[in-house]
C-alpha cells in the first residue's frame, strides 16, 4: 500500500475563498506514532469576525440561488471525495488512528451524506394545507437562517462534518466550521473539495484553534444564529447556557452509555460479533460505542468465556496496517481517562475479567495503546457502568430478566444508542417500543448508523435535535407559513367563518 502525504507541513485557514496563514500553531501527533504530521493554526476571536464578515455578504447571493443549483455543488462534492476516498481514509487514519477499513466507512458515509443531501436541493419540502377560508391559499417552506456554525469532535473528523455542512449549504446558509484541533486534516481536504467543486466564496470558511478561543467566539458572535455542535457533555452544557442568553438555536449531540442486552434465546455468537465490534471498534472511542452489555444471567458464563476467547484475537496496532483491528486511543489525556476509570472499576468491586493495562511494549510503546478491557459483575450503580469512558472498555452486568435488562438500559443519564439480542418477535417489538434511546439495534451491536435516517439521543445526549436525516434540515433552516388571500377583500382567520 502506498502511503499518502500531505502536501504542506502547515495548514491554513480558509476564510472567503482564501488560505489565511496564522502565526501561532500546534503540531498535530499521530496517535498510533506520537510523530508529528502537521502544524495547525491556532486562530483567535479575529479570524472568527473576518470569517463571518465573509460569510454575511456570501450568504445573501447564495440564499436566492435555486435549491437544486445548489445541489449541484454537493453533487461535484460528491464525486471529488469518491475519487479520493483512499487519499482521505489514509490521512484519516494518520490524525485520528482508527483503522483504514473504519476510516473508509467514515468516508463511506460523508460520500452518501453529499449525494443525500444533494437530492434535498430538488426536495427542501414544505407542505400545501387547505385554508380555513374561501379564495385562500397556505403553504409553509423552509428558509435558510443565515450564518450558521458548527464545531465538531475529533472522533469522527470528516463524517460529522458532512452531516452538518451538506444540509446548511443545501438549504442556503453560509458556513463557519471550527474543526476538533486534534484532527484539523480532513477539514483542511474537505475545504479543498469544496472549493474545487466551485462553491462561491464565503460559504464554507474553516476556522482552526482551541474550543475556548475560536469556539466561544463563534457561540459569542451575533450574527452566528445557529450552532450544532457534537462532543462532550460537559462543553455542550457550556455551549447550551450561553446560546440559551442569546436565544440562539443550538442543536447539541453528546455523550452515550449505550448497551447491548443479550436475552438467554439470543444467538451467543451473532451476539459476540456484535459486542466485539461495537465496543472495541475505533477503540471504543464512539460515542454509539457499546460500554455496557446486559445478559440474561442463565448465559452470562457462555457469554463471557466466548467473548474473552474473541478478545485475545483482536489485533491491536497502527490503523494502517490492515491486520490490525484495533487502534490507538487519541491522545495522553483519553489514556489517562481510562486508566483512572480501571481504578474506579476495581474499587467498586467489578472483576475485571480482561486487559485493564496500557500496552507499551514494542511498537506499542510508540503509540497510544490501551488493551480491550471486561469487567464482569458490574452493577448498574457503578460509575464504570454509568459514566462515558470513551475507551475500549465494557461491563458486563447481568439480569433475570427481559424487564430488568431494559429497566438497566434506560438507568443512564445518556440515551444514545441502544441494542438487543434476541429471537423473541414479541421482545424485539417491546424492547424498540421502550428502550429509551435515539437509535435501536434489533440483533446488531450499538454502532453502524446509515445518513438518512435521524442520529442523535434522548435525555442528556442532547437537546431534542438530529443530525443527518432530513431531521438536519430543521436545524439550519426556519419555517414560514405564508397565506395567499385571492378574494379580493379582507377576510379575517376565526371569525369571517360560518
Ligand atoms: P469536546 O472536548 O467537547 O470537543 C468537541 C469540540 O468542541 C472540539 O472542536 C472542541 O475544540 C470544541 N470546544 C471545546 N470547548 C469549547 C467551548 N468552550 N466552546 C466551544 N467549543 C468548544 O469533545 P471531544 O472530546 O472532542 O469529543 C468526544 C465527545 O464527543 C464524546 O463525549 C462523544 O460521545 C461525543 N460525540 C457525540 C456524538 C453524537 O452524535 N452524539 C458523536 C461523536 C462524538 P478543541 O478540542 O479544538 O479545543
Amino acid at each position: 500500500m502506498t502511503v499518502v502525504s500531505l502536501e504542506t507541513n502547515k495548514l491554513a485557514n480558509y476564510i472567503n475563498g482564501e488560505w489565511v496563514d496564522i502565526r501561532n500553531a500546534a503540531l498535530v501527533l499521530n496517535p498510533a506514532t506520537r510523530e508529528t504530521i502537521v502544524e495547525v493554526p491556532l486562530s483567535d476571536a479575529s479570524s472568527v469576525d473576518h470569517a463571518v464578515s465573509a460569510a454575511k455578504k456570501a450568504q445573501k447571493d447564495w440564499a436566492l440561488v435555486p435549491a437544486p443549483q445548489r445541489a449541484e455543488v454537493l453533487y461535484q462534492v460528491g464525486y471529488l471525495m469518491k475519487e479520493r476516498k483512499e487519499r482521505l481514509s489514509q490521512l484519516l487514519t494518520m490524525e485520528n488512528g482508527k483503522v483504514l477499513e473504519e476510516a473508509r466507512g467514515e468516508v463511506q458515509e460523508g460520500i452518501d451524506m453529499a449525494f443525500y443531501m444533494a437530492g434535498e436541493g430538488r426536495r427542501l419540502f414544505g407542505q400545501t394545507t387547505p385554508a380555513e377560508l374561501n379564495d385562500k391559499f397556505a403553504m409553509s417552506q423552509r428558509s435558510p437562517v443565515g450564518v450558521v456554525g458548527i464545531i465538531t469532535p475529533w472522533n469522527f473528523p470528516i463524517a460529522i462534518a458532512t452531516w452538518k455542512s451538506f444540509p446548511a449549504i443545501v438549504s442556503g446558509n453560509a458556513v463557519i466550521w471550527k474543526p476538533a484541533t486534534e484532527t484539523p486534516i480532513m477539514a483542511h481536504e474537505l475545504a479543498k473539495i469544496f472549493e474545487e467543486a466551485g462553491l462561491p466564496k464565503g460559504l464554507l470558511n474553516v476556522v482552526f484553534g482551541a474550543g475556548s478561543t475560536v469556539g466561544d467566539a463563534m457561540v459569542q458572535h451575533q450574527d452566528i444564529r445557529v450552532i450544532s455542535f457534537t462532543g462532550s457533555d460537559v462543553t455542550g452544557r457550556t455551549i447550551a447556557s450561553e446560546c440559551g442568553k442569546q436565544l440562539k438555536k443550538v442543536s447539541l449531540e453528546m455523550g452515550g452509555k449505550n448497551a447491548v442486552i443479550v436475552m438467554d434465546d439470543a444467538d451467543l455468537d451473532l451476539a459476540v460479533e456484535g459486542i466485539l465490534w461495537s465496543a472495541f471498534g475505533t477503540s471504543g472511542q464512539r460515542c454509539t460505542a457499546c460500554s455496557r452489555v446486559i445478559v440474561h444471567e442463565k448465559v452470562k458464563e457462555t457469554l463471557e468465556e466466548r467473548l474473552l476467547a474473541a478478545m485475545e484475537k483482536l489485533t491491536i496496532g497502527n490503523g494502517l496496517d490492515e491486520s490490525n483491528k484495533v487502534g490507538p486511543i487519541i491522545n495522553k489525556a483519553g489514556m489517562d481517562k481510562i486508566k483512572e476509570y480501571m481504578e474506579i472499576g476495581r474499587e467498586e468491586g467489578a472483576k475485571l475479567l480482561a486487559g485493564g493495562y496500557v500496552l507499551n511494549e514494542g511498537e506499542h510503546g510508540k503509540g497510544n495503546y490501551f488493551a480491550p478491557t471486561l469487567f464482569s459483575d458490574a452493577t448498574s450503580d457503578m460509575r464504570i457502568a454509568q459514566e462515558e469512558i470513551f475507551g475500549p472498555v465494557v461491563s458486563l452486568i447481568s439480569v433475570p430478566n427481559f424487564e430488568e435488562a431494559i429497566e438497566v438500559n434506560n438507568g443512564v443519564t445518556f440515551g444514545l444508542s441502544s441494542s438487543i439480542f434476541t429471537s423473541d418477535v414479541n421482545r424485539v417489538f417491546k424492547a424498540q417500543r421502550d428502550l429509551d434511546t435515539g437509535i435501536v439495534y434489533v440483533n446488531a451491536g450499538t454502532t453502524g448508523a446509515e445518513i438518512h435516517l435521524p442520529f442523535g439521543g434522548t435525555k442528556g445526549t442532547g437537546n431534542g435535535h438530529r443530525d443527518s436525516g432530513v431531521q438536519a434540515l430543521d436545524v439550519f433552516t426556519e419555517w414560514k407559513a405564508i397565506y395567499v388571500d385571492y378574494s379580493g377583500k379582507l377576510q379575517r382567520a376565526q371569525i369571517d367563518v360560518d
